[in-house]
């Protein structure tokens, strides 16, 4: 089954800054911290911001402290006032573009005009949107109840920010011609245009269309009636567990799309779950195939063998022989530290790959013998090779095992950077630092005893590798990251510039093994080595264009990067020197 999911499926730019100023609340306002009327509509994020101790005010009280923020579909300026009154500090997080209406309709109101708002009567905006209109606002949810309506003196329609633009065009040939003196304003998100002319286009190309998002959410239905409209099978769901999985697996190919209200985690948990519909009705090898590598992702069996290929590459670079000790130390370590890490610290897995985390929860015991082995393990093995490498490994496992503990109290950190995880960014340098030791100087160390400027080119190559596999995989977790208070590098930069850092690291990446063997400080594999970044930098940019979902395919594809660099080393290792 080939899926199609929708650029424009997600969190629009008011939902995501609402968001983004209610994580950041309580670091920045007085507490107790709540929202007027639930942020967005899903359970497990008004869940957990429950857990954070920002809670849901859906009336306002005769007396209160704190703050409130407005969400972005707004409030009447009445509820904002009452708010301050009780004795909140208001923070707006209403979205600019429904502020921009807001002011349309205030304005004409002060000078009499009478405004009329196409949309739901019921959906907060439209309740918002109304306050600013005074006694002269009516809703018209179709064009016959617009066109019930008196015949005003002067007045404006204005369009709910989500409403459907046919039915807009509708109403806007409608008003042109039997009320000229109206004025009308367009004032439908280019969000929301664009997300229902894209699942348009969509339903073109597959034969069924999977909307996911809230039931009560406006502009999620709006979509579900596009993609119905179009023809095509169209499905509304909330979560993966009402998807009919049996009944999908039939078709070919599959759009997904979804609201402005919906979590990415809620649509890669959607893509997951379709991607695994055609192997529950076949069975053989295909189904074999897809749990084997699922199971490889989810042990991190998989992730430790590409630190073994990388280790070889890396090897082969130095013109240094003896892969085996080496390569088994790197997989180890790196199986440990990946296992330890999803054990103690895998909060975010519950939005990011909540199969993950609930895999994590049943295997706990079997998985952290595994981690605690495999450190032991590479341990063992570093020993053999000499003191150094030994003390280096214990160094990196130390640090790798106190990652997610409180090493400082909070009365000298200040409550924020108790923990190595806390300090913004650090995931993404360590585990490239980590990785780029284990595979690259610990090999030289233990061979040649030095560390010469081949190890260190060597190692910047490794390492940046490593450091782009990652940001890579922060920045598809980066909203349940947020949610978690992870500040992983995506989020301290921001997803544009760290996607940009990406693709320049990547360019670097291909020029560095071929310079660095065009000068002698590496053997001639660099030259082949091109491929890896080359072919990292084509998936990345196949994802970014919707050709690739978020999914056990996509990590599996991007991980195997590392395996590619072995083998290309195996290859070029025995057409070279006769030897693998
Ligand atoms: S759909 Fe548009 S107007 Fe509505 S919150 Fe999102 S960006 Fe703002």
């Amino acid at each position: 089954m080939k899926i199609l999911i929708a650029k424009t499926a997600g969190f629009c730019m008011g939902v995501r800054r609402a968001v983004e100023m209610v994580l950041e609340a309580p670091d920045k306002h007085e507490g107790p911290i709540c929202t007027y009327g639930p942020l967005i509509h899903n359970p497990q994020v008004l869940g957990l911001l429950e857990e954070k101790g920002i809670t849901v005010c859906d009336r306002i009280p005769a007396s209160g402290h704190g703050t409130v923020l407005i969400r972005a579909h707004g409030v009447p300026p009445q509820a904002k006032e009452g708010l301050r009154e009780a004795g909140f500090q208001v923070i707006d997080a209403t979205c600019p573009r429904v502020i921009r209406v807001q002011t349309i309709i205030r304005k004409h109101a002060a000078k009499g005009y009478a405004s009329i708002i196409i949309g739901d009567r019921d959906h907060p905006e439209v309740v918002g949107l109304k306050g600013y209109a005074g006694d002269n606002g009516h809703v018209a949810a179709t064009l016959e109840e617009l066109q019930q309506l008196p015949r005003f003196e002067q007045a404006i329609i204005v369009a709910q920010t989500t409403q459907n633009t046919r039915l807009y065009d509708a109403i806007k040939t409608w008003a042109s011609a039997n009320r000229p003196h109206y004025k009308i304003y367009d004032t439908i998100c280019d969000s929301t245009e664009k997300r229902q002319a894209e699942v348009q286009c969509l339903a073109s190309q597959v034969d069924a269309v999977v909307v996911v998002g809230g039931k009560e959410s406006g502009n999620t239905q709006r979509l579900y009636e596009v993609a119905r409209n179009s023809g095509k099978p169209a499905f509304h769901v909330e979560t993966e567990e009402e998807l009919d999985l049996d009944d999908l697996g039939q078709f070919r190919q599959i759009g997904v799309t979804a609201g402005a209200s919906t979590p990415n985690w809620q649509i890669k948990k959607v893509c997951r779950a379709l991607e695994s519909a055609p192997y529950r009705r076949v069975v053989g090898w295909r189904r074999t195939l897809y749990r084997l590598q699922r199971g490889l992702l989810l042990t991190n069996i998989y992730v430790a063998l590409g630190a073994g290929g990388l280790s070889y590459a890396a090897m082969h670079l130095q013109g240094l022989r003896h892969f085996l000790p080496h390569g088994l130390v790197a997989i180890l370590y790196v199986l440990s530290m990946h296992l330890l890490n999803h054990l103690t610290g895998g909060d975010a897995d519950r939005y990011n790959d909540p199969g993950r985390a609930q895999f994590y929860k049943r295997y706990k015991w079997p998985l952290a013998f595994m981690a605690i082995a495999g450190g032991a393990g590479g341990l063992g093995i570093a020993m053999g090779a000499g003191l150094l490498p030994f003390g280096l490994l214990l160094v990196m496992s130390l640090l790798g095992l106190s990652y997610n503990l409180h090493i400082l109290p909070p009365f000298l950190s200040g409550g924020r950077y108790g923990r190595i995880k806390d300090i913004p960014g650090s995931k993404t340098f360590l585990i490239a630092a980590a990785w780029g030791l284990v595979t690259t100087v610990m090999p030289a160390l233990s061979e040649t005893g030095r560390l010469g400027p081949d190890t260190l080119a060597v190692l910047a190559w490794t390492s940046s590798l490593v450091f782009a596999r990652t940001v890579f995989f922060d920045l598809l977790d980066m909203q349940g990251d947020r949610l978690v208070g992870r500040e992983t590098l995506p989020i301290v930069l921001g997803q544009k510039r760290a996607m940009d850092l990406l693709k320049i690291s990547l360019v670097l990446l291909v020029a560095l093994p071929a310079i660095t063997s065009a000068i002698g400080l590496s053997t001639g594999l660099g030259f082949f080595l091109v491929i890896i970044p080359m072919a990292l930098l084509t998936v990345i940019v196949a994802h970014e264009q919707g050709k690739i979902l978020p999914g056990a395919r996509l990590e599996f594809l991007a991980e195997s990067h590392f395996i590619l660099a072995g083998f290309i080393g195996f290859l070029w290792s025995l057409i070279v020197t006769g030897k693998p």
